[in-house]
């Protein structure tokens, strides 16, 4: 009987490696046929990268041909500029860091990274200049190690453990079984929306991309992991050109410029003071804001 189970044993574990590397691919392979569609152009150039600007110039853009999200949209971001967009759900906030990963390609107008039109650029030389934290980040069945050095597998380690620290990390890898050897992912170790989004912060400052896109997740997170993730943030973002997505507006009330947007069109722009001066649409939500955090507070 014995003789039987090890080697049945042994099959039940072939069967879920095989199952588990499937799925990773099968997520792979997700990712990779959204970016298929989009090319490299047969004259494109690498990006000349000086000092990061970013400007979106009467970009028009919708995701069917009848739904206009973008109309003529302007802005310009300076190097080493941190610049946050806000509005309501819907506006199209996210869709412009879609559009600058040139993850779709825009109807009209032009994206230009230092000068140079993203349609001409090589996909892989345009990419590896941004680094994004999204709103959800993706796990991977490994070690929590192995999950920050995805940012940059060539990473030596003196690199990992100073992402680590810099992303406000060390504290939970230290409160984990087995420390940064632990497993996480679906079948590991399930980790907060605020512990990903560090880990997200650690794999893009190895990256070491002058560009930075930090897409806020939209769920609440509990004002302690908010705290941790800004202060990580202010630190990576030093000396990185910025876009920030924003759906909480204390998150980016520090930021260089303020672009507030309404079904894809910029309303109102300026610094946070700027702003509330204004008695806008911007001071509407801030308004708004302050109201829920202090609903919250009470509850
Ligand atoms: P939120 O604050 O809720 O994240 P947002 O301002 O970031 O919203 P976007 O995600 O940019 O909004 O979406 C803008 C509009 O485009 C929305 O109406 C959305 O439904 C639509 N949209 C987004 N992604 C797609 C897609 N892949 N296909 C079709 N429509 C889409």
């Amino acid at each position: 009987m014995i003789q039987l189970f090890i080697p049945l044993n042994f099959l039940g574990f072939v069967y879920r490696e095989i199952r588990r590397a499937l799925t990773d691919l099968e997520n792979m392979l997700g990712l990779l046929q959204r970016k298929a569609s989009i090319v490299d152009a047969p004259d494109a150039r690498e990006l000349q990268l000086q000092q990061a600007s970013i400007e979106f110039r009467d970009v028009s853009f919708g995701y069917q041909a009848e739904r206009v999200i973008l109309q003529q949209f302007n802005l310009k971001i300076a190097p080493g500029q941190k610049v946050a967009v806000v509005g309501s759900s819907g506006a199209g906030k996210s869709t412009l860091a879609r559009l600058l990963y040139r993850f779709y390609e825009i109807n009209s107008g032009q994206i230009l990274v230092d000068g140079q039109d993203i349609r001409s650029l090589t996909l892989d030389s345009l990419r590896r200049a941004i680094a994004i934290v999204p709103q959800d980040t993706v796990l991977f069945n490994s070690s929590i190690r192995d999950n920050i050095a995805y940012g940059n597998p060539a990473a030596s380690q003196q690199d990992i453990d100073q992402a680590i620290d810099l992303a406000h990390l060390r504290h939970f890898i230290q409160s984990l079984p087995q420390g940064d050897a632990t497993l996480v992912g679906e079948r590991g170790l399930k980790v907060s929306g605020g512990e990903k989004q560090r880990i997200a912060i650690a794999r893009v400052l190895l990256k070491r991309s002058p560009i930075l896109i930090f897409d806020e997740a939209t769920s609440a997170l509990d004002s302690q992991s908010e705290s941790a993730i800004l202060t990580a943030m202010r630190e990576v973002a030093t000396g990185h050109t910025s876009l920030v997505i924003a759906h909480r507006l204390s998150t980016v009330v520090d930021a260089d410029l303020i672009v507030v947007l309404q079904q894809g069109k910029v309303v109102e722009q300026g610094s946070h003071q700027q702003l509330l001066t204004l008695n806008g649409y911007y001071t509407e939500l801030w308004a708004l804001q302050q109201r829920e955090q202090q609903a919250d507070v009470k509850e």
